[in-house]
Formats: C-alpha cells, sequence, structure tokens
C-alpha cells in the first residue's frame, strides 16, 4: 500500500498503477474508521482492479461552531484497516496541499441542498461538492463508492457528476449498523454511555416507520409525528430535523398526503442532537 501525502505523490504513483484497461475505484473520507468505511472499500477492491482512499477533514465542509478541530482521528488506525482492505493507495494530503490558499471557485449544487442538513449547516454542501470534485480530477476514478448514510450527499455528488459531466459511476453503498441498529459514524465516539444507549431510538424510529408507512390510513403528517414522538421519548434527545421527502429530488410530501398513494422513491431522514453530538441516520422507501 503506498501513502501518498502530495498531490505530485499521488500523481506519480496512480500513472504507475493505472496502465491502459485498469479500472479505479476511489472511497473518498475524513478518516477514523470504522466498518462503515470499509464496506466501502472492501467493495472498491472487489469491483476494480486499482482502489484509492483518501482521508481528509475538509475544513470547507465544517460551519464555523461544529466540530472540526475535535474530529476524531487516528491515522496509524486508519492506514492499518486500509491495508487489511486490500487499498493499494492512500492520499492523506494536509490543508494546504488541498488549499494553499483559500479557492475562489466552488461547485455548488442548488436545490437538493436547501433542505436537511444543507438547512442545518450552511455551506457544508458546497464545501463537500468543492472537495469531491477536486479529489475526482485528481484521481480521476472509474468509480466512486458513497454510504447511503449521508443519502443527501448521495443526492448531491449524483447531481453535480450528471450536470458537470464527471466520468466516474457514483455507487450507493448500504449503510452498516451495530449491532443494536445504530448507523456506524466517527462522531459515535463522542457519545456518552447513555447517549449512546438512547441514539437507538434513531434506528428503531426508521424501522418503525415501515410498519407505519403501510398502516392503513396514514398520511404523510402522521408519520412524521410518530416518529418524533418516538425519538423525544429519550429525553436526551433534541431533534434538528425529522423529514419525510421524496428521493433523490428531496421534495416534501404534503402532510395530509396518504401513504398509500405515494408514486415514488421516498426517504424518511433524521438528525438529532445528543448534547453537542449530531446524528444522522435515514431510510428509503420504495412504493
Ligand atoms: P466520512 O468519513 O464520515 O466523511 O464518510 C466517508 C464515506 O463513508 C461516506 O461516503 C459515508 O457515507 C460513508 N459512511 C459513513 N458511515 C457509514 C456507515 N455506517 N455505513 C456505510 N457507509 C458509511
Amino acid at each position: 500500500m503506498i501513502v501518498c501525502r502530495t498531490i505530485q505523490e499521488l500523481k506519480a504513483s496512480l500513472s504507475e498503477l493505472r496502465t491502459d484497461r485498469k479500472s479505479l475505484g476511489f472511497v473518498p473520507t475524513m478518516g477514523y474508521l470504522h466498518e462503515g468505511h470499509a464496506s466501502l472499500l472492501r467493495r472498491a477492491e472487489e469491483e476494480n482492479d486499482v482502489t484509492v482512499l483518501s482521508i481528509f477533514v475538509n475544513p470547507l465542509q465544517f460551519g464555523p461552531n461544529e466540530d472540526l478541530d475535535r474530529y476524531p482521528r487516528d491515522e496509524e488506525r486508519d492506514l492499518a484497516i486500509a491495508a487489511e482492505c486490500g487499498t493499494d493507495i492512500v492520499f492523506l494530503p494536509s490543508v494546504k496541499e488541498m488549499y494553499p490558499k483559500r479557492p475562489l471557485t466552488t461547485v455548488l449544487v442548488s436545490g437538493i441542498t436547501s433542505r436537511l442538513c444543507g438547512a442545518s449547516r450552511p455551506g457544508h454542501f458546497d464545501g463537500v461538492g468543492t472537495v469531491v470534485s477536486k479529489l475526482f480530477h485528481l484521481v480521476i476514478p472509474t468509480r466512486a463508492y458513497f454510504g447511503m448514510k449521508d443519502a443527501q450527499q448521495v443526492a448531491v455528488i449524483e447531481q453535480m457528476v450528471h450536470d458537470l459531466n464527471f466520468e466516474v459511476e457514483i455507487v450507493r453503498c448500504e449503510t452498516v449498523r451495530e449491532p443494536d441498529g445504530l448507523a456506524l459514524s466517527s462522531r459515535n465516539v463522542y457519545l456518552s454511555a447513555e447517549q449512546r444507549e438512547q441514539a437507538v431510538r434513531l434506528s428503531q424510529s426508521l424501522q418503525m416507520a415501515g410498519d407505519w408507512l403501510y398502516a392503513p390510513g396514514m398520511t404523510a403528517g402522521q408519520l412524521k409525528r410518530n416518529i418524533v414522538s418516538h425519538i423525544t421519548e429519550s429525553e436526551l434527545a433534541e431533534i434538528d430535523y425529522a423529514e419525510f421527502l421524496t428521493y433523490p429530488s428531496l421534495e416534501p410530501i404534503d402532510e395530509q398526503t396518504s401513504t398509500a398513494t405515494l408514486e415514488e422513491q421516498t426517504i424518511v431522514a433524521l438528525a438529532v442532537k445528543f448534547g453537542t453530538t449530531r446524528l444522522i441516520d435515514n431510510r428509503l422507501f420504495d412504493i
């Protein structure tokens, strides 16, 4: 496994490994790898000749009062996991390497970024679009692997790839969960024991939403209220959003709409704070 810290090193390594017909699978991350990241890496390794992992905590996608400075990092462990998953190249640039100066060009996907995390975290998806564009230009992957835990991010990247004609196939990967259902996240380490216990309510409510959705007489508004009341039974949970939208267009569904009449794919998307830790989770429904 080759570890590259500069763009020049990355380009040199890629040109050695990538001969004409080799396919390249790319997994962009912010590090502190867990089994969710590992599942993306393994899939990339299975489906491509060469696997590239990037680890970069991208300051552009953090707001001023977010956790950029305390975002967990463990390079040694990350490299061990990457090697175990059969990664060929790890790109680990510094902030200076990626942004020698604050960029004047950013990639902004409009519309679908106005809701959910785009509304709660202004500028977040501009940071994501910009860094993923840069990484795609540097790595030139055949396929790039993204987790559906960040379903809005997947919708944004797919839109960007379509609009800007990036020649990359975006591969949607299933959310990996703890045995009790909590979606794996690098941020789960912030949770106290009590918060961790109550955090299971996110995935529980998504499970229950699957039953509620098909209950006779259920409306979009009632579905949301059921979800909110299940989560707020935990006194430590503070809901940032609990939305029921179309996916991937992320259009709101009128509260009165009977769920039995829905004709497109939908998403229940949640962002819930436990103290200062903000967790997200979601579930897609094919009707
Ligand atoms: P992050 O390091 O949090 O930016 O995540 C890097 C990639 O891993 C993104 O495509 C995430 O959606 C994906 N990812 C994060 N958590 C999970 C999970 N629990 N299951 C599957 N993929 C995940």
